[in-house]
């Protein structure tokens, strides 16, 4: 069964909440109880002497006043004590249970019915406390002073416990209302921005890409929902941007060569071209542009995958971008771009040769495309004790800030035109960097427009 978080999260606040206030009651109970009892035995003790206290004042020149002691008796027996008055030689003075025994009885009975509605467990028994009757000089009888014991509960006593109880009632019942208010507010702080959330990523899963979460939560990780979904949103629109730019490129790059072939070869088919080496050469150029962009997209296709195609061995990585160098510079002549190749140190490091040289290839063939003539380009090998560090920089356009970070993305091109014009695809950085990332490495570039570039592979030793 799966539950709504409101109900759940009410719920779990509101067992917090009858079980602390069931602790609390019992507790409460159970203190207040022992002091009450205590209390009531103090005070019926404390009734007993002043009630034998009062008698002792009724003894005058003429023997007792039995209409005082009378008005004593009766008060003491309102509040469940049974007098019996005795003179000094023992005779009996005055006795509630001669005066009144129906009314002793029923204020009895009364008593042990008050006590026993409140404890049903109560075992009280009746018994008699024997204490001095003085007058303010001399002992002049005794009293015996009768009640239920240990203790026993008089009408008020009764009603002050009952109405303690009806107070925590109300405490409990307040609690209650309390944790179910509490609960159902900060159910809703939760689920509020959760329900965003999940309309959002509904949004998202239909396809919509503009999706953004702007209302904040005061809740950390709430907010880092948001920010994830939002950042979800943006990424796949980036994406979903880019696939429809590759696959715009592609077509692009394919209909160029495609349409020229087509077109040279009709007007062969159709005799208006003489099939000579210079027609066919063009072909074959074109063909060959046809052959590297697909090789391209293999290469790229095979070094996203990750490291699992590398064959390493350990390599001279100063030998291996020498000779990468060495093969250009016929090119970088030919253009009237200054070559020039740096070693620092020894360089041996696990890799696989081959791809690495294709990275390198890479970086070099960018330096000589967009480096005009009587420009330089220098090639740094440096072996560092963790590292080795392959960098080309060379002093040609330069990229601008606003596109440096994006340039190894796939078919990413700074400039398109120029770039078709250079016969680039926007593919060699992503092939560069997907190959040093497959090694561990890193690829990063520092440039400024007008001055030049400078790409860095970092590769650990
Ligand atoms: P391309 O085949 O277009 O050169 P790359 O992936 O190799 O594709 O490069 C992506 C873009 O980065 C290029 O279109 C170009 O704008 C820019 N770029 C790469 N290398 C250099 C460089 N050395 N100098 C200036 N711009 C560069």
């Amino acid at each position: 069964m799966t539950w709504r978080l409101r109900s759940r999260l009410t719920l779990s606040y509101l067992l917090v909440a009858l079980l602390s206030v069931v602790v609390v009651s019992v507790l409460a109970n159970f203190v207040l109880e022992a002091s009450f009892r205590r209390y009531v035995a103090t005070t019926q003790e404390q009734n007993a002497r002043q009630v034998a206290a009062r008698l002792g004042s009724q003894l005058g020149p003429d023997g007792w006043d039995q209409a005082a002691i009378t008005a004593i008796g009766m008060a003491a027996l309102e509040q469940g004590m049974i007098v019996k008055l005795s003179d000094a030689s023992g005779s009996m003075v005055w006795d509630a249970t001669v005066h009144n025994n129906g009314l002793c009885v029923q204020m009895l009975n009364h008593i042990v019915q008050t006590t026993s509605s409140r404890y049903p467990n109560w075992q009280g028994s009746y018994s008699e406390t024997s204490y001095p009757v003085r007058t303010s000089f001399r002992e002049v009888g005794s009293v015996a002073i009768g009640y239920y014991g240990p203790f026993f509960l008089d009408d008020q006593e009764l009603a002050f416990i009952n109405s303690l109880n009806r107070l925590l009632a109300w405490v409990a019942l307040g609690a209650l209302g309390f944790a179910t208010a509490i609960g159902l507010l900060s159910a809703r702080r939760i689920t509020v921005p959760l329900a965003r959330v999940a309309l959002a990523t509904q949004r998202i899963a239909e396809g919509r890409r503009d999706v953004r979460i702007v209302e904040k939560s005061r809740i950390r990780e709430l907010d880092g929902i948001s920010t994830a979904v939002n950042e979800l949103s943006r990424s796949l629109g980036e994406q979903e941007a880019l696939r429809r730019r590759l696959t715009a490129d592609m077509a692009h790059e394919l209909r160029t060569p495609l349409a020229t072939l087509q077109s040279h070869l009709e007007a062969l088919v159709d005799g208006v071209w003489k099939p000579d080496a210079d027609r066919l050469a063009d072909l074959h150029e074109e063909i060959l542009r046809l052959n590297r962009l697909v090789s391209d997209m293999e290469n790229l296709a095979r070094f996203e995958g990750g490291a699992t195609n590398l064959s390493r061995v350990d390599t001279d990585v100063v030998a291996l971008v020498d000779a990468v160098v060495r093969n250009h510079e016929a090119q970088f002549r030919a253009k009237g771009v200054a070559l020039r190749f740096h070693a620092d140190g020894p360089a041996a490091t696990p890799c696989d040769p081959d791809r690495l040289s294709q990275a390198v290839i890479n970086l070099l063939s960018n330096a000589l495309k967009y480096t005009p003539a009587g420009g330089t380009v220098d090639v740094t090998v440096t072996g560092g004790r963790a590292v080795v560090e392959i960098a080309v920089a060379d002093t040609g356009v330069g990229i601008a800030a606003e596109d440096l970070p994006r340039i190894f993305e796939r078919f990413y091109r700074a400039d398109s035109s120029r770039a078709r014009a250079t016969g680039g695809c926007g593919i060699g950085l992503s092939i560069a960097r997907a190959i040093v990332e497959a090694h561990g490495g890193t690829i990063g570039v520092e440039s400024e427009p007008g001055r030049g570039s400078e790409f860095r592979i970092i590769l650990l030793r």
